[in-house]
């Protein structure tokens, strides 16, 4: 794999090992694809292990989003899931071994007494008083990792290079609980070994551990304990990607940021696009290209491009790559998703708009206008039967404040009237709008916003005279005398604004 990869010769193989949170965050999916870039470049394995060791808190549900977010993502796995909670006698058999082989020592110090020893001390962490204690193990006794008192571990990283700790700054480390449960740092060892993983490819946030890991992996291989197929496991190459910041150079957090991508998808991004975004959070093609299909992303692709410096994740990029994405979907695709997305997010418009004739009429116009798929249905929402629902706001400034807003929907009704189903065309319906804007003095834009927010319930949204063709002669005669009758009654028009959409002011006026 790298230049210099003692171990190249070694069957690639990488894992993924999140734990269940509830949400799938960001950072995970560009661990994911990282991984999964790694395996697939180099025909290797991409193993999924779920990290769930306690089971009681880790509801199902969030060990089945996992597969679900990584599904949506076209991330697929060649080996797993495992689950840590079901591997407990590999641990507890790690846990045997080494015990026996010195490395553990049982310790019954509370945390407070670890505390009020180490109070005040220049180096922080545990003391080793039980090291030379000689306890024997059993309930209310955890194991500490004996650490070496000189000395430096190395820990080979392919985007950092190798990283040494010195011995004295590694506390002797819990390995297993007082009441016998493996922690998390000899759970991750015993799977990477007993998983034959070549390569850890995961978030900055582990190098920390890294550390401890060598150590547990070096005292196995001492012992001469073997992987499954009689080998003794050389130690994994790491790679530690760099951390995801916000715009205030803040590390993305569920806290204060937009992390899930769960939330990401059910506003309508696509999951290639997230995932094209994704991969340039920390790597980048020597060319500075920037858009690659899955594909093309797996022949580009190189864990030694990547550097250690914090990635923006900047959301607004994520959107504009959305709406390239978007825009090179084709008629059919795109409906689909729509109808996809609209489902899934049990949008208030439903699925079946995106079958009628005049959503396929005005496809193309919306998506050269959408950055996400949540915005469709503002755009088309005029297209329901029924009575429309106008933007307040909108209705203020193009009807209610405009003084010649009553003599424009008027006259723009009879001229409207007088064009037969026959000639119902954008062209014929923009001259008789020109004509009215003639009449008044006006430029065509200025004629057009009461008619507009009227028939289509907004000042921006679609191109006008497209829309009106679609909506129908019925609809657009009907509307524009409803709303003359509600100028006339001085009435205000209920301001049901939109969510999203044109009404949010994204959109581009037509
Ligand atoms: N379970 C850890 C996480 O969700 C990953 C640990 C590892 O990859 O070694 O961040």
């Amino acid at each position: 794999m790298s230049t210099g990869d003692p171990h190249a010769s070694r069957p690639l193989r990488v894992r993924m090992a999140p734990s269940p949170t509830g949400y799938f965050h960001v950072g995970s999916a560009r661990t994911a694809l990282y991984n999964w870039c790694v395996a697939r470049r180099g025909h290797g394995t991409f193993v999924l292990r779920i990290e769930d060791t306690d089971r009681e808190r880790h509801q199902e549900e969030q060990y089945q989003g996992i597969l679900d977010a990584l599904s949506w993502l076209g991330i697929n796995w060649d080996e797993g899931p495992y689950r840590q909670s079901e591997r407990s006698a590999f641990y507890q058999a790690n846990l045997d071994l080494l015990f026996d082989g010195g490395y553990l020592y049982a310790c019954d110090c509370t945390r407070e007494h670890v505390e009020a020893r180490t109070k005040g001390k220049a180096t922080p962490g545990y003391d080793g008083h039980c090291r030379n204690r000689g306890l024997g193990r059993g309930p209310g006794r955890a194991l500490r990792f004996a650490v070496p008192e000189g000395g430096t571990t190395v820990v080979h990283d392919v985007i950092r290079g190798d990283v040494e700790f010195a011995n004295h700054t590694i506390e002797d480390f819990v390995v297993a609980k007082s009441n016998g449960d493996a922690l998390f740092v000899l759970a991750v060892v015993t799977d990477d070994r007993e998983m034959a993983i070549s390569h850890v490819i995961r978030a900055e946030e582990h190098l920390p551990t890294a550390p401890k890991a060598v150590l547990l992996w070096e005292a196995l291989n001492s012992l001469g304990q073997e992987h499954r197929d009689g080998v003794v496991m050389p130690l994994p190459l790491f790679a530690h990607l760099p951390v995801l910041v916000n715009e205030r150079r803040q590390k993305i957090s569920k806290r204060r940021d937009r992390v899930a991508i769960e939330d990401y998808r059910s506003e309508g991004y696509l999951p290639e696009a997230i995932g094209n975004y994704l991969a340039l959070l920390g790597w980048s093609f020597p060319d500075g290209r920037e858009l690659f299909t899955r594909d093309e992303l797996v022949e580009a692709f190189r864990l030694e491009d990547v550097n250690h410096s914090p990635a923006f994740f900047d959301v607004q990029k994520l959107r504009h790559f959305n709406g390239v994405y978007i825009r090179q979907l084709s008629d059919a695709e795109f409906t689909s998703r729509c109808r996809t997305w609209a489902d899934e997010a049990q949008d208030q418009l439903g699925t079946s708009v995106y079958d009628s004739p005049e959503w396929l009429a005005l496809a193309p116009l919306v998506r050269e206008r959408v950055c996400v798929l949540g915005e469709v249905p503002g755009y088309i929402e005029f297209l329901r039967g029924g009575d429309l629902s106008i933007d307040g706001g909108s209705w203020d400034k193009a009807v209610a404040k405009d003084e010649e807003a009553g003599s424009i929907l008027s006259a723009a009704l009879s001229g409207l009237k007088e064009l037969p189903g026959d000639r119902w065309r954008a062209g014929e319906i923009k001259e008789v709008i020109t004509a009215v804007a003639a009449a008044h003095g006006r430029k065509l834009g200025k004629a057009q916003a009461p008619v507009r927010v009227a028939t289509m319930g907004s000042t921006v949204g679609l191109p006008l005279f497209e829309s009106l063709q679609v909506l129908g002669r019925d609809a657009v005669l009907r509307r524009l005398s409803h709303a003359l009758d509600q100028l006339r009654a001085n009435m205000q028009v209920p301001g049901a604004g939109q969510a999203c959409g044109p009404g949010s002011g994204s959109g581009k006026g037509g």
